[in-house]
């Protein structure tokens, strides 16, 4: 795996290899593609989904057609995807280009070509996204599906226009990724067993919030799978549809035709559905209705955006539902947070904690355990840490929760009665994993103290 990628970089420190003029010259000169040269083309093995752009209809560059061009786009994606990236930037600086790759939420810099490379790079991009090579003023957005090792991979990409050219940000979208098992998620025993009976009851609103990259489409996809597709009628309703899942209706939002959240959740409900999942609930209208299809019967399934699990009470409170609406239609709310796990190749028990875990657990009374963490190694890069973990607080509404709702509690007394009620906080399990060797309580001090 990062045999392609040094294979794909030999090339940038080798003076035989000679790099094309840059589109800015060529394009006039340039004649449009035939089909014949286009096959002509070396082609790796990433192969866009824009046909067209690729076959010639749209004039190419011959530069981003160059095989080391091809060979750096090609051997990026493949590195991303088997290093686990969930995103690639493309930055052109004043004079170099930066390639960063965010594995396990942290970005890390990677060799790049020269910045006279850049455009090329962009143009080749644009052809395989089937995105105008032309236009270089204007946000583009498009989609590029590779293969990888013989893996179906989708990525989304993103072309703005920057002081020093067009930076361009790729998601890997990787399938097999989300199809991960709800139990795979690294909850405790006693919130697994919790949000499993809250997901499955009949009717109800369950919520998962937490910020951008919390891995809450994640869990929200596993809760799908807990449920059976067979029997049931599951649909979604999604902005953008990003991943493609059997025996659900996947409908998505198209703002700017009418199309929002809150019209999609509408029609939804007269396609006679037993359980539904809103990908973000933001507007009032939105909030509403999937109150109403809740109260008529439904499971509905939807994030937000809050900090903790009592926040997502009060955030509906805000964006206008009545208190006592809340408080017969939610079941349950999961705020997470995903933790860089220990690499398990070069973890060590801790013989010193750091200053600020000792602060840490002093400002927080708990009792010093033994806390371990990777001392780095080849396998993780040298951070210590790989792959992630979730963190989890799982508020469930019992009785004597939904009446001090009716009442509008403050955040500060819902939150006193939600732990009264045995909630277990982000930082109670984040500790608790913590001792258990799974993660370090610098790594829960960077994701929920900032
Ligand atoms: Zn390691």
């Amino acid at each position: 795996m990062p045999k392609s990628f040094d294979k794909g970089f030999r090339w940038v420190t080798d003076p035989s290899v000679q790099v094309e003029d840059t589109p800015e010259t060529s394009q006039e000169s340039q004649e449009p593609e035939t089909s014949q040269e286009s096959d002509a083309a070396p082609k790796g093995p990433v192969q866009g989904t824009g046909m067209p752009a690729d076959q010639g209809t749209v004039a190419a560059w011959r530069p981003a057609r160059s095989e080391p061009v091809i060979n750096f786009v090609d051997s990026l994606i493949a590195t991303a995807v088997n290093e686990g990236a969930s995103d690639i930037h493309i930055e052109p600086r004043e004079k170099e280009l930066h390639v960063r790759l965010r594995i396990d939420g942290v970005l890390f810099k990677k060799p790049a070509p020269p910045i006279k490379m850049h455009p090329a790079v962009i143009s080749r991009l644009k052809i395989l996204a089937n995105l105008d090579i032309s236009e270089r003023r204007l946000p583009q957005d498009g989609r590029i599906r590779a293969n990888v090792s013989g893996k179906q991979i989708d990525l989304r990409i993103s072309m703005l226009p920057i002081s020093h050219g067009e930076k361009c940000v790729i998601r890997v979208l990787d399938s097999h990724a989300i199809s991960v098992g709800l139990d795979q998620l690294g909850m405790s025993p006693g919130t697994f067993e919790a949000f499993r009976s809250e997901i499955l009851q009949p009717h109800g609103i369950v919520l998962v919030t937490g910020p951008t990259g919390s891995g809450k489409s994640t869990t929200l996809y596993s809760a799908l799978q807990v449920m059976d597709g067979a029997t049931l009628n599951i649909c979604t309703v999604e902005d953008p549809v990003e991943y493609d899942l059997a025996s659900i209706n996947q409908v998505q939002v198209h703002e700017s035709i009418g199309m929002t959240f809150a019209a999609a959740l509408r029609s939804l409900l007269r396609q006679d559905p037993d359980t539904i999942m809103v990908g973000e609930i933001r507007d009032e209208e939105t909030a509403r209705v999937a109150v109403q299809a809740a109260l008529t019967g439904h499971m509905v399934l939807s994030t937000l955006h809050t900090n903790d699990a009592p926040s997502s009470i009060t955030r509906l409170v805000d964006i206008g539902i009545e208190p006592y609406l809340i408080s017969a239609a939610v079941n349950g709310a999961l705020a997470q947070r995903l933790l860089r796990r220990i690499c398990e190749n070069c973890k060590e028990p801790m013989t010193t904690v750091p200053e600020s875990t000792a602060v840490y657990l002093e400002k927080h009374n708990v009792e010093p355990r033994q806390l371990y963490c990777g001392t780095g190694c080849e396998v993780c890069r040298h951070t210590g840490y790989k792959g992630r973990i979730g963190i989890y607080e799982l508020l469930v509404l019992n009785e004597e929760l939904r009446d001090i709702i009716t009442h509008n509690p403050s955040l500060g007394d819902l939150k006193a009665a939600s732990k009264k009620q045995g909630m277990h906080t982000l930082r109670d399990d984040g500790l608790q994993k913590a001792f258990q060797g799974h993660t370090t309580v610098e790594e829960l001090i960077r994701i929920t103290e900032s």
